[in-house]
Order: structure tokens, then C-alpha cells, then sequence
């Protein structure tokens, strides 16, 4: 077995006993594999031992990844989700050829990704970004924000609204990061009240996926776990 392959195992057992740890089932939380920085012969490594979401974090490097991949045909049935800040100069690139946006975070950016997300293909899933956190270096739209947000996008013919992103501050104050999760969880039952697609609650990264599991994340976004460390960002 290669690297990642094995990686993707520890990872997914890692859910597993978190999931268990929280009561809940295994099968509500999906696992993203982020790809941002790694060649595209990593992606083909986690394809081939099954993965199939993926997330990205620059739109021109993920474009140009996906037309690659488009061009030879393969690893066909990805899931393509985008979770990095997005300008919006390229929200067209990232409405082309994305499954997912899980960081919007502004009204600009919603009219631009409906306006232009090809008639071809099913609407884009998005979620709104949050900076749970409040520090100022991070994307994300406040707390007050979400609902008037989520109902612009609740209107968008080419949108669908699926829930609440946030990357909880990067500290080792267990505390201070579960208060933030804890303010995500009611936040997004808030939300799934409110609009019946609501149903994913994107939480938790390699530091901190048992946290997010144990606060009701739907789905973790696992880079350094599975693809080892970044040389940048
Ligand atoms: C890079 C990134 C991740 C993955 O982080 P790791 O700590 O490498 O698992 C998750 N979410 C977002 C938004 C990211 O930019």
C-alpha cells in the first residue's frame, strides 16, 4: 500500500473512533481530502484508494488541476470542493467547474457565483463561511450575518444553500476552540431549522477532528493527515 492510501485509513479509523466517542454514526460525517499545494499524482494516489471528495483552496492552481484531470478523463466521479478565500475575479473559474463552494462569505460573491454557474450543470452547493474566531486575518462572515446571507442564497436559482464552514482559531486552548465549535453546532441547528437542505456542518481539520466530531461536524477537511505537510500555507 503507498503512503496515502495508508494515511486515508488512519484518518477514516480516527473518525471512526471519534464518531463512537460522540454516540453518533460514522456515516454522518464525511471525510474531505485537501489537495491544496500537492501534486495532481497525489490526488490520483487518494482516487485510486477510493476517495472521492477533495478539497482546494487557490482557484487558478485547482483549475488547472480539474482541466487536467478533465482533459485525460480520469478519476471522472470527483467531488470538487473549494474552501479557500475566493476574490472576486475568480468566482468565475471556481463556478465552472466546482461542486461545492464552502467559503461564501459576502453578498458580491453570491450574485457572481449564481450569475455565473454554467446552465449545464446542477447547482453549486455552498456554504457560508463564518470567522467563529473573530480575528481579523481570517475570511468569513459574522454571526449576525449568516441568515440575511443564507437568505440571498436560499433565492439563487443556481445555488443551493447546504450549511456553515469555519476554521476555529489555531490554538491549543481546548476551551477556547470548543466554544468556538459549540457556537458553531447552534448556529448551524439555527440554520437547518430554517431551510430543510441545510445539512452539512463543515468542521475540524488534522489538529482538530475529534473536537469538530464531537461537536456535530458533518464533514472534517484533512490535508496534513493524508497528504503529509504543506511547504506553504
Ligand atoms: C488547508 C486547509 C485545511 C486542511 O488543513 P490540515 O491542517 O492540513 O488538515 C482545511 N480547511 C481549510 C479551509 C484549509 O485551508
Amino acid at each position: 500500500m503507498n503512503q496515502i492510501a495508508e494515511h486515508l485509513l488512519q484518518v477514516k479509523e480516527r473518525i471512526v473512533q471519534a464518531a463512537s466517542r460522540a454516540g453518533r454514526s460514522r456515516d454522518h460525517i464525511q471525510l474531505l481530502a485537501v489537495s491544496k499545494t500537492k501534486p495532481l499524482e497525489a490526488v490520483c494516489e487518494a482516487y485510486a484508494a477510493g476517495q472521492r471528495r477533495f478539497g482546494e483552496s487557490y482557484a487558478q492552481e485547482a483549475a488547472t488541476k480539474i482541466d487536467t484531470l478533465r482533459e485525460q478523463g480520469a478519476c471522472a466521479d470527483i467531488e470538487w470542493h473549494f474552501i479557500g478565500p475566493l476574490q472576486s475575479n475568480k468566482s468565475k473559474l471556481v463556478a465552472e467547474r466546482f461542486d461545492w463552494v464552502q467559503s461564501v462569505d459576502r453578498e458580491k460573491l453570491i450574485e457572481r457565483l449564481n450569475n455565473q454557474r454554467p446552465s449545464g450543470l446542477a447547482p453549486l452547493n455552498v456554504c457560508l463561511q463564518i470567522n467563529i474566531s473573530g480575528e481579523s486575518s481570517k475570511s468569513g462572515t459574522s454571526e449576525q450575518e449568516i441568515f440575511r446571507l443564507a437568505e440571498l442564497v436560499s433565492r439563487c436559482e443556481r445555488l443551493r444553500l447546504r450549511g456553515l464552514m469555519a476554521i476555529p482559531e489555531h490554538t491549543s486552548d481546548e476551551a477556547v476552540l470548543a466554544a468556538q465549535m459549540v457556537r458553531m453546532q447552534t448556529l448551524f441547528t439555527e440554520l437547518a431549522q430554517q431551510y430543510p437542505g441545510v445539512d452539512t456542518l463543515s468542521m475540524g481539520m488534522t489538529e482538530d477532528l475529534e473536537l469538530a466530531i464531537g461537536h456535530g461536524s458533518t464533514m472534517v477537511r484533512i490535508g496534513t493527515a493524508i497528504f503529509g505537510a504543506r511547504d506553504y500555507s
